[in-house]
């Protein structure tokens, strides 16, 4: 079901690859269209500043890729956080402590993995570890089998996400939903009625956040897979025309 159109009002939570940016064959080659940081800039302005990216890049690649908007922002899954007043929320909790250590345990094995696997990129954000296999698709049971080896021996703070070609060691205590209610108890976002656009399993923790909060979740692409999202649209470019943006052709 297509959305309603974009309140004014609301709070808007972005994803970014495969939602705002078509994904590309690696992360680092994505394309980000000239107007796109000023769609942002007139979405921020119309709603007080209430709109935040919730990627799982790191916020220094968002910010690469943004510049020169440089607004809210959640990376690696909600691990990172950006207040509305640009400051950082610290890290080093016992948990992300616990997660870094476990992260740092799965290192090399998933090293040696991507090393063995001609195609399969590991990409290590710190506090994630990501298996990319877009480009050796017939790699993808190998990669879910060592994720997934590694994910339940560190169950006690890691989770394992399957997204788009992608397997993701990631901390268990964070993730976009839990972001989304972080920004939701802070100015300006607060009182405001949230709206989130993500299209990747990592996504749903989102979608039922802002569920929960009586807000309006929407699933960007034609996977077909099960979703807790309320709407649905089919592509990048049709979220970009609903977001608003002038296109240039
Ligand atoms: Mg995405």
């Amino acid at each position: 079901m297509r959305p309603p159109p974009l309140d004014r009002q609301s709070a808007l939570f972005l994803d970014v690859d495969g939602t705002l940016l078509e994904i590309a064959l690696r992360p680092e080659l994505v394309r980000v269209p000239a107007e796109l940081p000023k769609l942002l800039d007139g979405l921020a302005q119309q709603r007080g500043g209430a709109l935040a990216l919730v990627s799982g890049r790191r916020i220094d690649e968002v910010d690469w890729l943004w510049r020169p908007w440089r607004g809210p922002a959640a990376g690696l899954h909600g691990a990172e956080r950006r207040r509305a007043d640009a400051s950082d929320v610290p890290g080093g909790s016992p948990a992300d402590r616990a997660a870094a250590a476990a992260l740092d345990r799965s290192r090399p094995a998933l090293r040696q993995f991507a090393l063995h696997s001609p195609g399969v990129r590991l990409e290590d954000k710190g506090m994630a570890l990501a298996l990319h296999y877009r480009e050796a698709p017939d790699r993808e049971a190998a990669a879910r089998d060592i994720a997934e080896r590694w994910a339940r021996q560190e169950c006690d703070s890691l989770q394992l996400i399957a997204g788009k070609m992608i397997f993701e060691l990631r901390p268990l205590h964070h993730s976009k939903g839990v972001a989304i209610a972080a920004f939701m108890a802070e100015p300006p976002f607060r009182g405001r009625r949230p709206v989130f656009l993500g299209d990747d399993t990592t996504d749903e923790d989102g979608f039922a956040e802002v569920n929960r909060r009586a807000g309006l979740s929407i699933r960007v692409g034609e996977s077909g897979e099960p979703t807790a999202a309320g709407y649905r649209l089919p592509s990048v470019d049709a979220t970009l025309a609903w977001l608003g943006a002038e296109r240039a052709a």
